[in-house]
């Protein structure tokens, strides 16, 4: 099964700027996939696409078999975004963050409860769940980003940049909870432009500049290139 099939994906944005110029990509269920690029390559439209925040200019998009434009729902109850840029309501706090996201999400409070907590003790905000968004560091939002990503335990779970501005060590941490996640059988896909993340935590890669992919191949096989 895949997890995510694109084809001939393409993007002109409204200014006539061609952002993607027909890609394909696919990712197999279970993978922990990377698309590494430079900035203003491509790889928040495409995500950005996946999750229907973008539009589409033409070619095709399935999740899980769903298509996006047939069977958006549904599609869209099957993956998790972690966006780059933290949007949380400032004065909410973080265990309430995490249950209206999971009201959005149509979960019952007292189904969504026991995820809420297992997920805020895995990546350690348990203490913090009382506690307003805005008196978070900022590695903890991220971590509360992936919190509330996850509430509906998707089976697809998209993170654009998730450790960007964050220090080593937690970064480490980071990597290791999305490594159990995705153990666990959730599909990552991530985007990063360090080559580095991708390397310890992918297996496979796709490598997008100006909007093409120029190459999409194992971790193992691209490092053997080097
Ligand atoms: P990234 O950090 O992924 O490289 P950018 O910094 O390029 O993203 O863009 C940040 C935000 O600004 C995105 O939401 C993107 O859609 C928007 N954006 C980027 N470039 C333009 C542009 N030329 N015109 C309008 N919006 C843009
Ligand atoms: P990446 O995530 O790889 O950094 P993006 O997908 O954010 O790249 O952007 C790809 C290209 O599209 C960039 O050149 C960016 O400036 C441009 N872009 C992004 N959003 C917009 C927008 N809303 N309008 C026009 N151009 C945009």
């Amino acid at each position: 099964m895949k997890a995510l099939s694109i084809r001939q994906l393409r993007k002109t944005y409204d200014n006539g700027f061609e952002a993607l110029k027909g890609i394909d990509l696919d990712v197999e269920e279970g993978d922990f996939f990377a698309m590494l690029g430079p900035n203003g390559a491509g790889k928040s439209t495409t995500l950005g696409i996946v999750c229907s925040l973008v539009r589409k200019t033409s070619g095709s998009v399935e999740i899980f078999g769903q298509s996006i434009d047939q069977n958006f729902a549904k599609a869209k109850q099957m993956i998790g975004v972690v966006p780059q840029e933290f949007n949380f309501n400032q004065f909410e706090k973080v265990y309430d963050i995490v249950m209206t996201a999971a009201g959005y999400q149509g979960i019952r409070p007292a189904d969504a409860k026991p995820v809420a907590e297992r997920l805020l003790r895995d990546l350690g905000l348990w203490d913090k769940r009382d506690v307003q968004s805005r008196m978070l560091s900022g590695g903890m939002k991220r971590r509360l980003m992936i919190a509330r990503a996850l509430i509906h335990q998707p089976k697809l779970l998209i993170l654009d940049e998730p450790t960007a501005g964050v220090d080593i060590e937690l970064r480490r941490s980071m990597w290791q909870f999305m490594q159990e996640i995705n153990r666990q059988g959730t599909t990552i896909i991530l985007t990063t432009h360090y080559l580095e993340e991708a390397e310890s935590l992918c297996r496979n890669i796709a490598i997008i500049n100006h909007g093409e992919i120029i190459q999409n191949t194992s971790i193992k096989a691209l490092l053997s290139q080097l």
